[in-house]
């Protein structure tokens, strides 16, 4: 509110921010009511290891869909969720059903991780601890399944209890991983106080990882800084052959992206696990 406020004390008007603001309140009105209709889902993107030649576990991401078609993004309604404090229930059910799926896909199929994006405001939540370690107990998911992805924002907007926290988390047995490397504004020196085991570099650095000298150098240096630094590095959106193949000679193993899979529903996602453990060359996935 008082970002509303002209320096006078006036309100300054601006259309654009009205119009902004106008969808946010629909956003969030909509919200509401998609949360009371259970229009909210999970879908999984697979994560593999193309040395390995498996499929590692998957990302849940956040879908908001009506008969099969999005009526909002995670881009769009998530910043909303954050803004009016929804994300905090809306973070925990995405927590509570992808640990309960990832154990009953380890239980029927083989050990498969899951990772969840967790928001800033999670974190500060003072609850956050006590929830996660019910989940894991109530689902029986072993801790070791779970990632937790978290942003450079987070954990530099997170304020002193973050690192504690983040050290709590791993005391459980559950990894931690930087989503979107490299685009946030966290110093290197961050990387030490924070005990991080994966680092996802960012799809903005892979796009051009094929063609483009620069890209190439960061991806070659990510890598290098994570071998040294006892990390698992994954890349996202790995799209094409010659970004997967550029990325298996930099040393990078782990990715994620359309090559592999577009996030799924729990049901596709359980059959790409069967289809690609059962070897059947004659089955191609997609
Ligand atoms: P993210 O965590 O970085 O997730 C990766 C995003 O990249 C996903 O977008 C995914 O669909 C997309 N992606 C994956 N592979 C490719 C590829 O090869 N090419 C391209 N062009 N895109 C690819 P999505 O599902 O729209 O999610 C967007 C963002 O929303 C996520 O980025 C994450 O920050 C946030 N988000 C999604 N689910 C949750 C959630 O449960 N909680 C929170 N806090 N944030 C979430
Ligand atoms: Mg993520
Ligand atoms: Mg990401
Ligand atoms: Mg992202």
């Amino acid at each position: 509110e008082a970002k509303m406020q002209g320096r006078n004390g006036y309100r300054f008007f601006n259309p654009t921010m009205n119009e902004r603001n106008t969808a946010r309140v629909r956003i969030e009105v909509e919200l509401r009511k998609a949360l009371a209709r259970n229009e909210l889902s999970l879908h999984y993107q697979p994560k593999v290891d193309v040395e390995l030649g498996t499929i590692i576990g998957a990302e849940a991401l956040l879908r908001w869909q009506m008969d099969g078609e999005d009526v909002y993004s995670p881009e769009q309604f998530i910043p909303v969720a954050e803004d009016c404090g929804l994300i905090v229930p809306i973070g925990e059910w995405a927590l509570r059903e992808a640990c309960r799926q990832a154990e009953a896909w380890t239980r029927l199929y083989r050990p498969l991780s899951v990772s969840v994006n967790v928001s800033a405001l999670q974190f500060q939540h003072t609850r956050f601890f006590e929830s996660l370690r019910a989940v894991l107990a109530d689902t029986g998911l072993h801790p070791t399944l779970l990632e937790l992805e978290v942003t450079e924002r987070t954990v530099m907007e997170g304020g002193d209890h973050i690192a504690e926290l983040l050290r709590k988390i791993k005391s459980l047995g559950v990894a931690l991983s930087l989503d979107d490397f490299g685009t946030g504004y966290c110093s290197l020196a961050y990387l030490k106080h924070f005990p991080v085991d994966i680092l996802k570099i960012d799809r903005a650095f892979i796009r051009d990882v094929a063609w483009d000298n620069d890209s190439a150098a960061i991806v070659g240096a990510i890598v290098g800084l994570g071998k040294g630094m006892n990390k698992q590095v994954l890349a996202e959106g790995v799209e094409s052959m010659e970004q997967a193949t550029f990325l298996g000679s930099a040393g990078c193993s782990q990715m994620q992206g359309f090559l592999f899979g577009k996030p799924m529903t729990a049901r596709e996602f359980e059959e790409r696990i069967a289809v690609v453990d059962t070897g059947d060359p004659t089955v191609t996935p997609d």
